[in-house]
């Protein structure tokens, strides 16, 4: 029986997780020929999470988790669950259900006919703020033209994938993980499966308007140096225009004299090229910033307690 490893990266999901696990359990034991085995990432939940997995845990012996030390994020949940999957292929979801477990049968038919990886992408964004889904669209609109990995609107990060996806998306070792960009920059073939968005059962979403405009411009950074390149340019651009300007000055003043006013002229100057200068140097700051991160190496999770047993190449590991 090929096995399925369900990732579940939870945070502060109390009240949810066991309807989840319920629902789940439902819809997996429909499909046939496979094992499944839950790997539920505890992120450093304030609440009962953890101690619900280990219930869970108790009375199900294909409950797996592992707990972190403290909130390291959703995308260091996720890798933490992969690294310890071993499953033929491996569904990662929220434990919310707005990742409705209902798919996970197409999703297993798809990937059944050879692709590599089957995702859901939402269509509708019922019950979400009409500012958040207007600056959702605009960093898709943005994120695909800056950078070479093309974003799906609506792809959620819900999806089974082949062995040989995770293992790629494992061999992208960066500490700053933007989930959406390496699973479009590994490659593979993805088949969407469209669904109606769905609001959270319990519990409440952990983003907000600057935690999710700071994950934006991570996106962005970590997968292009265009912004890098149009500074640059606009550079390039200003100077252009300042040597002819000097140039027509110059020549003003040989032919008619120094005129004295230029209060505003010069107010302008100044503050349009502070400007340019200050927004320069942040984007220059964003790509140092996230040098500093990469350099230091540290790890993407630090484990407190989990039930998994440790394999060869883990024990390897700590050798
Ligand atoms: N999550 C996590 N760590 C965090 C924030 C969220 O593991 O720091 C999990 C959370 O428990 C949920 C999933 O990531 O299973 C999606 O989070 P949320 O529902 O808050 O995001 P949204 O659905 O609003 O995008
Ligand atoms: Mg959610």
């Amino acid at each position: 029986m090929k096995k399925i490893d369900i990732i579940v990266p939870c945070y502060n999901e109390d009240a949810v997780l066991e309807l989840f696990y319920e629902k789940t359990t439902e819809v997996i034991r429909t499909v046939e020929n496979y094992e499944f085995q839950f790997v539920f990432v505890d992120d450093g939940s304030r609440d009962g999470t953890y101690q619900k997995m280990k219930e869970l845990a108790n009375i199900n012996p294909q409950v797996r988790y592992l707990s972190f030390s403290k909130n390291f994020g959703k995308e260091a949940a996720m890798y933490a669950g992969l690294t310890y999957s071993d499953g033929e292929y491996v569904i990662v979801m929220d434990a919310d259900l707005q990742h409705p477990p209902e798919l996970i049968p197409k999703m297993i038919a798809e990937v059944e006919k050879g692709v590599d990886c089957c995702a859901a992408q939402r269509i509708g964004r019922k019950g979400e703020s009409r500012v958040r889904s207007f600056f959702s669209r605009q960093f898709y609109k943005i994120s695909n033209r800056f950078t070479d990995v093309n974003l799906v609107q609506g792809a959620v990060d819900y999806r089974i994938m082949s062995r040989r996806m995770v293992d790629a998306v494992l061999s992208m070792s960066e500490r700053q993980r933007f989930s959406k960009g390496i699973f479009a920059w590994v490659g593979f073939t993805t088949v969407w499966l469209p669904y109606e968005n769905v609001e959270r059962t319990a519990g409440s979403s952990k983003w907000n308007f600057w935690s999710l405009f700071k994950y934006a411009m991570d996106g962005i950074t970590a997968f292009s140096v265009t912004p890098l390149r149009t500074v640059t340019f606009i550079g390039g651009l200003i100077s252009l225009f300042s040597f002819i300007y000097i140039a027509v000055t110059l020549v003003k003043t040989f032919i008619y004299g120094i005129d004295v006013p230029g209060y505003v002229t010069l107010l302008c100057a100044v503050l349009f090229l502070g400007g340019i200068i200050e927004l320069s140097l942040g984007v220059l700051g964003e790509y140092v910033a996230h040098i500093y991160v990469e350099i230091k190496g540290r790890p993407i999770f630090i484990l407190k307690d989990m039930n998994f047993p440790l394999t060869k190449e883990l024990h390897e590991d700590e050798k």
